[in-house]
């Protein structure tokens, strides 16, 4: 929640962009590709990035995750289970992630090391639309068992983000959804101009096609 007024809210967005810049940059003059994931609690962000790390792994590139949480570890510790290298980001009571939040993550990873950088967001479709980090690419998830309405509910995140998956399409029949009603309202709002890539992090089907999008 931001109960800020409307020109200080004016002022915390212009730093945040500001501070983006500067990550963008710091990225950049390492060599480092960055992927921002959005989305709700509970639509698959952690299994996507260990999915996705584990190809581009696979490749010989060498990634790690910024895990981003309200309070706790268990993302980075699933993670770093995983294999993947991890360092955890708590916001403490804001529900996104900040530019500088992830500038004092980037302090605490050494550059050198890595090829391709993944920042999981804070579950919420809402207010991280407003604060890029820096990242070459926002990716927004949402998965089936959200229901079919998350598109037409929020708009904002889906046109401030670079590409859009619809994960769990696998258990889509189980909870009654049909996922061509979610990627026929993101081709509306997306003037037919975008595509939602469907997929499933637990079975893989989909992932080729992300990991080209993602150019990993
Ligand atoms: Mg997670
Ligand atoms: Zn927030």
């Amino acid at each position: 929640m931001h109960i800020v007024q409307v020109g200080m809210e004016y002022d915390v967005l212009k730093e945040n962009n500001r501070i983006a810049n500067s990550n963008y940059r710091l990225l950049k003059k390492n060599g480092i590709k960055a992927i921002e994931l959005m989305g709700s609690i509970g639509s698959g962000k952690t299994a996507l990035v260990i999915k996705l790390a584990d190809r581009v792994r696979k490749k010989g590139l060498r990634a790690c995750a910024i895990a981003g949480d309200v309070a706790g570890d268990d993302d980075q510790r699933r993670m770093r289970e995983s294999g993947l290298d991890a360092v955890n980001c708590n916001t403490g009571r804001e529900c996104h992630l900040d530019a500088n939040l992830v500038k004092r993550s980037l302090d605490k990873i050494d550059l050198d090391l890595y090829d391709v950088i993944f920042i999981e967001n804070v579950g919420n479709l809402v207010c991280p639309a407003d604060f890029p980090l820096g990242a070459d690419y926002r990716v927004v998830v949402i998965s089936t068992t959200e229901g079919d309405d998350m598109v037409r509910k929020h708009h904002d995140i889906f046109l401030h983000s670079d590409v859009a998956i619809l994960n769990k399409m696998d258990i889509a029949d189980a909870v009654g959804v049909d996922p061509e009603v979610i990627l026929g309202d993101y081709k509306k709002l997306t003037g037919g101009l975008k595509t939602m890539y469907g997929c499933s992090a637990r079975t893989e089907e989909g992932m080729d096609e992300i990991v080209s999008v993602l150019g990993l």
